[in-house]
């Protein structure tokens, strides 16, 4: 069939709404219909080659849509069933196999190959040249996709597809690098540095897990603004104050737990630096090939702290998606106040306003 899809052709360059054909779905996948699809920090990092993906390539990773059709060797799911995807995993390798699927061993080669297993692709031009698909097993920038049926997530008939795409990357990062990973206790102290969408999601997920004292941290004065009115308890503008300083005050020594959402070198060292005796921190930002980050060994030695690296909020997708839905409408997760929403055509305003700054979690609709 054919389909329009947003195609990546070059760093730093605007993407190009092409034709597509899309080939038909193996047994293990189902096509879906997409209705919304996210847009995350990381679709302009390999837009831009950070990593070095092939183009040219369908990015997207962040889509809610119907099914289409179902594989032959699909079973759970239905045509005209809702669903979220996620990432794609093997299911059979060791991280898989004890509940941490996006630890799993070929996640590099599932989510950025931008190639099925066999090296086919979903989408190829009219000139029959093959254009990378499955990125994230996915490639939500296109109105119909291919996508592992082990990735997807079905959600509540009722359940509002415009918004829910971003649950499946940004969200349940941020959210889950909090609920899943630092598990902050009711009544405890955190630091979030970053103000996007993913350090936004992780601060409602720590007033959710019920954090008292929630500290954000960015550069943008505005950003810091909207974080206290979604329930930061205080905020630092790290270009004018020393969060470190600013935190230990805060807390009377440092925070029981700390996030960094921004990948910057400093500022990992600032968390850190942040912390208090014993105190856990996470890194979910993103950053160059090659970059390492400054850690006081000396000082920090005696200070006990954990620090974990995390992928996609060391979720389970299908267990913790539902979570955040139900976290959702019982308004304890008001994620949607982050979104806003733009139509297919205008998808490359839409990165714009993201890096831009102005709008936090870019939704395009088709
Ligand atoms: P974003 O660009 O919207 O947010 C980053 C924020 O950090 C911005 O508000 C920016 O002003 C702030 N910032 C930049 N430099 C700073 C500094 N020196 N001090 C304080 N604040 C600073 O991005 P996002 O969508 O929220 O994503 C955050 C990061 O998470 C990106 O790097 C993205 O690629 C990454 N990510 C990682 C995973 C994962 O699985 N680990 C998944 C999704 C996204
Ligand atoms: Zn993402």
């Amino acid at each position: 069939m054919k389909t329009r899809a947003a195609v990546a052709v070059a760093p730093e360059t605007d993407l190009e709404i092409q034709e597509l054909n899309l080939d038909e779905p193996r047994p293990d996948e189902l096509r879906v219909k997409m209705i919304a699809s996210g847009v995350c920090h990381t679709d302009a990092i390999i837009r831009d080659q950070w990593y070095p993906v092939p183009q040219p390539v369908v990015l997207g990773h962040e889509g809610a849509g119907i099914v289409q059709e179902v594989g032959s060797a699909v079973s759970g799911f239905e045509v005209g069933d809702k669903v979220v995807i996620g990432p794609s995993f093997c299911s059979a390798c060791k991280q898989c196999l004890s509940g941490h699927p996006m630890y799993c061993e070929i996640f590099y080669e599932r989510n950025f190959g931008v190639q099925r297993g066999d090296g086919s692709t979903a989408f190829s031009t009219e000139d029959g040249e093959s254009v990378g698909s499955h990125f994230f097993g996915q490639s939500s920038f296109a109105e119909y996709t291919n996508v592992p049926a082990h990735g997807a997530v079905k959600v509540p008939e009722d359940a509002p597809l415009e918004l829910l795409g971003p649950l499946g990357c940004g969200i349940m990062t941020g959210s889950g690098a909090v609920l899943n990973v630092l598990k902050p206790k009711p009544g405890s102290s955190i630091i979030i540095f970053g103000t996007g969408a993913v350090g936004m999601a992780g601060m409602l997920a720590a007033k959710a897990a019920g954090a008292s004292t929630i500290i954000m941290v960015d550069i943008v004065p505005e950003r810091l603004e909207f974080a206290r009115e979604l329930g930061a308890t205080h905020t630092v503008n790290s270009k004018e104050t020393d969060p470190v300083e600013a935190v230990k005050e805060i807390t009377g020594g440092g925070a029981e737990y700390a996030l960094d959402t921004t990948g910057v070198p400093q500022v990992f060292s600032q968390m850190t630096k942040s912390l208090g005796v014993r105190g856990h921190g996470a890194l979910v930002g993103a950053a160059k090939l090659g970059t390492e980050a400054p850690f006081d060994i000396g000082t920090l030695l005696v200070s006990g702290i954990t620090i974990t690296l995390v992928i996609e909020g060391d979720a389970v997708p299908k267990e913790f998606i539902p979570r955040l839905i139900a976290l959702h409408q019982d308004g304890r997760f008001p994620f949607d106040r982050l979104t806003k929403t733009y139509p297919f055509a205008e998808i490359n305003r839409a990165f714009a306003d993201s890096a831009a700054g102005t709008t936090l979690k870019p939704i395009i609709t088709f």
